[in-house]
Parts: structure tokens; sequence; C-alpha cells
């Protein structure tokens, strides 16, 4: 039996790094005064900056650095009927169970990964020596009267250590042992085994748990002073559908032609079941989503001959007009991954999921999950990180703004005169193809999501005869990213500490956080030598108005020059300057220069005030 659980290295790691993003004030928990309240988190002083930076490089990347998206701000609170219209109502939820005895909600999918982090399975795991086939009775009455009572009450064996032993020994001695470790649990945790077969422990006690049943993640509200059925409303679950039911307006107002996108920036709320890894999984986070439309396959077939195909390794280059789905999927991954490097985190750190069938929606084509190799992500067969999910990247096809179509009765169909143009010199045999292919897919997108047959058969033959003339309704491609977790994944991966040991011959924990220029809360110290001397001081607070209008300045003047440094570090800092005597010109030739130390290696050297904007500018954009 083996039991896989996080190593207690790693664990430590995260606690450190919770420690320093509270102690420096990147993350505290919200209302920390009452207590806090699970799954929400606050950004402090330094996590502000941060979060501030990779939200606007991602805007910058995604939508002002490029001429085909364009970008959109929705409310938080939106029509219901889009959450009607997108399956959210329907479908939005998680399996969940609940404790009989504490009464803990626990989503199916996490009970395992949440019971190896539990210290009474852990202890547990002690005395079943993985491999063994023995009962080990004993040691569990044991374990069941000292440890198990503080730790796990409401477990079988605590409760009635008699009764779950007696019939496990019967299993034991048919020959008949767990299959697994969680197997092994659940015999632990099951009293009347004849009237409810095998349970689930609570993570938490050890109690039963209930048979998961589904559970909307949406959050719930009213709108208005009545709380009535007709005035519920939701907290967004996700910012994408906002550009779905905006689409057309957008497409209006922008001047814009498929293919482009709509990109947005904003909160999304999510009632997760249990809200875990810091702040991995909250209920209150920030997505960053583009949605890309892009013309169906069979449009570009019929203006270019045929559709490009791509590898699925490598940046496929720039767009290309004969790109269909598959293209252009890559060609999302691919940029985002560089995205990803272009502000610290390597491809090493890195991980991707691409979705198998039966994982995928019935509506998808692809979907690529960037993952990031957390200290807490689970582990392959060779005991590698697999990382977590930071970004999905998904094709669509026209699911959702056929479904928004379907449900508001406006239409979402483009026209495309290019398409119009080509499809009348096309043969008739190109077009008949065409025209089935296009068909059979829109009959399958209205059979799957609950039309009849006839009148989908009747939709299609619409559908495809608009094809014919030029119309089509987009397909996308939906690269969405967290921002939440992005920002744990740059902390993670910036953090770093050493042990030096002073001249007395004392060990000191030294913290540097590793942010890459582009995203590091604070891009310049600006320190003066000593803060008596009023002349550097008015040399330093110079230099600092001439950065602030630029950048993110931290001015000090407080303690000894090299715990200023240390200050720095930990804080991300990339790079300081000291104002000392040779920028007031004690050397006639440093005069108005200043000593510049890097973060990294604590390397200077000295740069004339004038340059100095632009060498940290060319840095930190
Ligand atoms: P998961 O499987 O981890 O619940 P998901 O596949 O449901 O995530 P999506 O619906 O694809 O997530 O949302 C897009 C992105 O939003 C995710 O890649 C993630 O970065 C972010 N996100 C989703 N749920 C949360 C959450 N509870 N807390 C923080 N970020 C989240």
């Amino acid at each position: 039996m083996s039991i896989h659980m996080a190593e207690p290295k790693e664990n430590l790691q995260m606690e450190k790094i919770v420690s320093l993003c509270k102690r420096r004030g990147f993350v505290f928990q919200s209302s920390e005064i009452y207590g806090g309240i699970n799954g929400f988190w606050d950004y402090g002083p330094l996590g502000a900056e941060l979060k501030r930076n990779v939200k606007e490089l991602w805007w910058n990347a995604i939508v002002r650095r490029r001429e085909d998206v364009a970008g959109l701000e929705a409310t938080i609170i939106m029509s219901p009927a889009i959450w009607k219209a997108s399956g959210h109502v329907d479908t939005f939820s998680d399996p969940m169970c609940s404790c009989k005895a504490c009464k803990k909600l626990i989503r199916e999918d996490q009970w395992w990964p949440m019971m190896c982090e539990q210290p009474w399975v852990q202890s547990l795991a002690a005395i079943v020596a993985p491999g063994t086939n023995e009962l080990r009775g004993e040691e569990l009455l044991k374990w069941a009267k000292t440890k198990g009572k503080s730790f796990a009450p409401n477990l079988a064996l605590v409760k009635n250590p008699e009764v779950t032993l007696s019939w496990m020994a019967e299993d034991v001695a048919k020959g008949k042992y767990p299959a697994n470790a969680e197997e092994y649990y659940s015999y632990l945790a099951t009293e009347q085994r004849g009237v409810t077969g095998l349970v689930k422990p609570c993570p938490h006690c050890g109690g039963e748990l209930t048979e998961p049943r589904p559970f909307n993640l949406m959050f719930k509200t009213h709108t208005g002073p009545i709380e009535s059925e007709e005035n519920i409303a939701y907290l967004r679950p996700e910012t994408a559908q906002a550009i779905f039911a905006q689409f057309k307006n957008v497409l209006e107002t922008s001047r814009q032609k498929v293919p482009f996108g709509i990109g947005q920036i904003g909160k999304a709320f999510r009632n997760e079941i249990t809200p875990r890894n810091y702040t991995f999984r909250s209920r209150e986070f920030e997505q960053m989503e583009l949605e890309f439309f892009i013309k169906p396959d069979e449009a570009i077939e019929a203006i270019h001959g045929s559709v490009a195909t791509v590898s699925e390794a490598g940046h496929p280059g720039e767009p290309q007009p004969n790109w269909g789905w598959q293209a252009w999927h890559q060609y999302w991954v691919e940029e985002r991954v560089r995205f990803y490097e272009g502000i610290g985190l390597s491809r090493e750190t890195l991980g991707f999921h691409r979705q198998t069938a039966e994982e995928l929606a019935h509506y998808a084509r692809a979907c690529v999950d960037i993952l990031f190799k957390f200290p807490f992500s689970k582990r392959d067969e060779n005991g590698e990180l697999k990382g977590e999910e930071l970004e999905g990247i998904a094709a669509r096809s026209d699911f959702d703004l056929s479904q928004h179509q379907r449900f508001s009765g406006k239409p979402m169909s483009v026209f495309d005169d290019e398409l119009r143009n080509a499809w009348n010199k096309l043969p008739k045999e190109k077009q008949d193809d065409l025209w089935r292919r296009y068909y059979e897919n829109r009959k399958r997108y209205l059979e799957k999501s609950g039309v009849e047959a006839e009148p989908a058969q009747k939709q299609a033959t619409e559908d495809a005869n608009g094809l014919a003339k030029g119309n089509y309704i987009p397909h996308v491609i939906e690269p969405s990213a967290g921002v939440d977790r992005l920002i744990l994944a740059l902390i993670t991966n910036a953090y770093s500490e050493t042990v030096k040991t002073d001249d007395k011959g004392k060990n000191e924990t030294i913290y540097l956080m590793k942010f890459h220029p582009r995203v590091a809360p604070i891009k310049v110290g600006v320190l003066p030598l000593l803060k008596n001397k009023p002349d550097l001081v008015k040399k330093a607070l110079e230099v600092r108005d001439l950065l602030r209008p630029w950048m993110n300045v931290y001015y000090d003047d407080g303690g000894s020059i090299g715990k200023r440094y240390a200050r720095q570090d930990e804080a991300g800092t990339p790079f300081c300057v000291t104002i000392d005597f040779d920028t007031l010109g004690e050397k006639t030739e440093l005069l108005d220069t200043v000593t510049l130390r890097y973060r990294d290696d604590g390397q200077q050297e000295r740069l004339k005030i004038s340059e100095l904007r632009d060498w940290l500018l060319a840095r930190i954009r």
C-alpha cells in the first residue's frame, strides 16, 4: 500500500513562503482581525503592486500591443439569463460530500489530497506499512484509544474499534485486503458495513461522509429590495460570458473583423467547496481572459482552398489567413508560454496538460492547460512534480455565441465578404462538400444542446445556407488565466533563501525574492548613504523624484546600508541606487553618478544620474 503525501520539505517550503508573504506585506488573510474568512485573501502593499504589474503586462501584451484585440470591462452582476445560456445555472457544479458528524463540506475530487495532509492520516500511515497485508489490529486499537481520540474522534475505528476491526479481520481472513490506501481508510471509517457499504471518512474529524451531490458554485444574490425568485442574480463565476454577450457591440464599435479578439480582466467568484493551497483556490479571484474569434474551418477552406496544419510543437509564427482553429490554438498556447517566460517563469517551471477526449466538453475541439510546478503539486509516477493549472487554452468551437444566439434570439453571426465572393467561385462539388460538413457540425451542436432532431435539421440547414451567402457564427479560442494563481507562481518561483554566517560565527537566513524586473513590486530602491547629511539626502530625494513618474521607487534612509539592501532583497527590488559622497563630487570624475547594486548577485557599478532613468526603463518594461 502506498500513500503519496506531500513531502514535509515541500510543506515547509510553502509555510515559509506564506510567512514571508505576511511578514513583508504581499498577502494577508481577509478579515484577519475577525478570525479571517475562508477562501478570501487581501494583497498588501507589495502584493498590490505585483498584481497591478501582472495585469498591466497582460493587458499590454494581449490588448494594447496588438492590432487584432480590443478591450472590455463589464459588470460583475449581469442578467441571470446569461448564466442560463452559458450552462452555468444548470451545470456549473462540483460533486460535494458533507460530513454527517462535523457537517463540513468536502469536494469529492479533493477528498484524497486533503486526507494526505491530515496529521491523523499521516500517523496511521506509519502503522500501516506499505506492501504488507497484515491487519496490525493491536497497533490500530492502541492508536484508536490514544492519537485517534484527539485527532479523528468520529472515525469508526475510534468510536467502535472492536466492531470495525472484527469485520476487517473477517475480510483479511478471506484474503480480501484493502486494494489501496484510499480503500484502507474507508475500511477504518465504516461501522455498519452491511447497511452502508464502505464509506469515506471526513478528513477533518474521521466522521462518515455522505454520497456526493452536485453543488452549484455560483454565489447568489438579489437585485433590488425584494428577495424573490425573479430578482435572483449571480456574481459572475468567470469574466468570459460578458465578452460573448457584448460580442456584437464590440465588433461594431471597434471596427474589427474576424479574426479578432476581446480581452478582459476582472473579478470572478466561485463558492469553492474546499478553498485550499493558500490563494491557489480562492472564492474571490481575478481572471485575465481573451476570447479570440476566428472563422470556421469550412469558411477558411472555401476562401483559401485548404486549412493550414501546424506542428503541435513550437510556435507556428505570425498568423496566416489560412489558419483554422488548430493553428490558432497552437499559436495562443505558445504566445501564452512566451508571456510566462517573459516574466520569469521558465519552461522548466511549467507543465502542460492536453485534455483527453473524455475530459473535453462536448463542444470543445482541444484544451491545453498550462501548469506551474508548485511545491504542493501532485507528482507523476516517476516522482516528478506535475504542476497545477495556471491557465487553460481552449478551442471552444462556436458553442458560446451559438448559445447566446439561441437564448437571446439576437443574431451572433457575422457577414464575411471574402467568403461570399470565394463561395460563388467554388466548383459545385466543393460547395456541396463544405455545405454538408458545416451542416453536420451545426446539427451536432444543436442536438447536443437538447434541440429536437427536426428543428435541429431545419436550423442547421438555414445555417449552412447562410454560410453559402457569407454568414457564420465565429468560432473561438479562449486563453483564460487566473491572476492570483500567477501571483502565487511568481512568488513561489522568486523565493530563495541562503544561510550566511557572520564574523561572529552566527548563522542568519537571508531571503531573496528574485522577481523578474518586469513584475517586481518595487523597481528601484533609492538610498542616501547617510541620513544625517543634508546634501546626500537632498540629492537622493532629487533622484527619487526624477524616477517616480516612471516607476515604483522606494526611498529608504533608515538603518545601515546593508540592512536597507536586505530589506529590498526581501521585497524583490531588482536594483538599488546609493547616493554617496562621490555623487556629490568628492571624486570630481564621479560627480552626479550613483552606485547601482544588483539584487541577485550584489554586484555594483557606477552610473550617471542622467542615464539612470533610461537604463532602468530598458530593464523593467
Ligand atoms: P480548476 O480545475 O482548478 O477548478 P478550472 O478549470 O475550473 O480550474 P477555469 O474555469 O478554466 O478553471 O478558469 C480559468 C482560470 O481561472 C484557471 O486556469 C485559474 O487560473 C483561474 N481560477 C479558476 N478557479 C479559481 C479559483 N477558485 N481561485 C483562483 N483562481 C481560479
